[in-house]
């Protein structure tokens, strides 16, 4: 395995490896863009806006993580796949198996806001406007958004029942959610827009202000992480101490003060190894001792990814089942949709 590891680092230096983040986030960011061009063309076409018919790419569903979440719970209390948003189910459940297997990898290779937040804070470095928070406040700040999982959880998983939730996914604002989504971000209220504002603006001075304290979704990838394989290893024998690590650092980690990282904040970026000037200082582990190359994590990333994809494509569970005319008659009322109730 280490032999392995040494020939892929000839191969390829580590010091690339933040480019090729750049190339992999922004090519799933390009797609994203493309899926909400193809997606808006859908919805002017559902409200007459336009005669020319363009599919609804099941793709959008990924921007409905509690949808996903209450078929997670569907699919576990009854064994049935949610029909009406499987992708987003879809694109949730490889979320978690990547959690799972490869630190927060689908935060720090796959997820499109993801890497508009690693943009900015990119940014923020470039004009020296950044900030590193002393340690109790943004210890502090962490919980927020494990308070914001435990609601949701506390809601969908603990107190919604099965028939609760098969009523919410067949209402209508459930079926309409994805154009609300749209709406979200095209024709934002003034409270959105100042609101998002207020947070890219605080990202230019704290890096990744949103997914470091706010996104509930980061943070179940992040408990998930924990039990994961891989970690970064640091060998004390040769560090020099420059700190370039941390400067690199996405999550703000502390990286030069311990032998491995072990924070759940960790979105497995890579950046850190490439940013080390000592030769193999920086390593991926997996396990206790096992030395593996770093190309290992993006490569088993998005492998896993498109995997989860064509296995949901083959077996049906990709397209959702509610016909383009039923949708067509919820957008239009869209704005007077209820709430369900339970
Ligand atoms: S923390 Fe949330 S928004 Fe940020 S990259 Fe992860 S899933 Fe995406
Ligand atoms: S960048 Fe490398 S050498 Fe510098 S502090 Fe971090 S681990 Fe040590
Ligand atoms: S410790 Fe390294 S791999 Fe983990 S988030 Fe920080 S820079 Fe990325």
């Amino acid at each position: 395995m280490a032999t392995l590891a040494n020939s892929m680092g000839k191969l390829f230096p580590p010091r690339r490896l933040g480019r090729l983040r750049l190339l992999v986030q922004g090519s799933f960011f390009l797609y994203t863009l493309f899926i909400g061009l193809r997606f808006t063309l859908f919805y002017q076409w559902s409200l007459g806006q336009s005669e020319h018919y363009v599919a609804r790419p099941p793709g959008v569903e990924g921007f409905l993580p509690i949808s996903a979440l209450l078929g997670l719970k569907s699919l576990a209390l009854t064994g049935l796949y949610d029909h009406i948003h499987p992708a987003g189910l879809t694109i949730f459940l490889a979320a978690l198996l990547i959690g799972l297997l490869m630190r927060k990898g689908f935060c720090g290779w796959i997820c499109p806001v993801g890497f508009v937040s690693n943009l900015v804070e990119r940014a923020g470095r470039w004009l020296k406007l950044q900030r590193r928070l002393p340690a109790w406040i943004a210890w502090e700040l962490h919980g927020v958004k494990y308070l914001l999982l435990a609601f949701f959880c506390y809601i969908i998983l603990w107190r919604m029942t099965l028939p609760q939730i098969t009523a919410f996914q067949s209402a209508p604002y459930n079926l309409a959610a994805d154009a609300k989504m749209l709406l979200f971000f095209l024709a934002p209220s003034r409270l959105v827009t100042v609101v998002m504002l207020c947070l890219v603006a605080t990202s230019f001075v704290i890096p990744n202000f949103w997914c470091r304290f706010l996104c509930p979704y980061g943070a179940l990838l992040g408990l998930l992480a924990l039990i994961g394989p891989l970690k970064i290893q640091r060998d004390t024998a040769t560090c020099i101490n420059c700190q370039r690590c941390e400067r690199a650092c996405p999550g703000a980690i502390r990286i030069a003060s311990k032998p491995r990282v072990l924070a759940n904040e960790c979105v497995g970026c890579l950046e850190c190894v490439a940013a080390c000037p000592v030769p193999n200082c920086l390593t991926l582990r997996a396990g206790l001792s096992h030395k593996v190359s770093p190309l290992l994590l993006p490569a088993t990333v998005i492998t896993l990814f498109l995997l989860c994809f064509v296995v949901a494509l083959a077996t049906g569970h990709w397209h959702s089942s509610v016909p383009p005319a039923e949708l067509s008659k919820h957008y239009s009322q869209i704005n007077n949709l209820p709430h369900p109730s339970y």
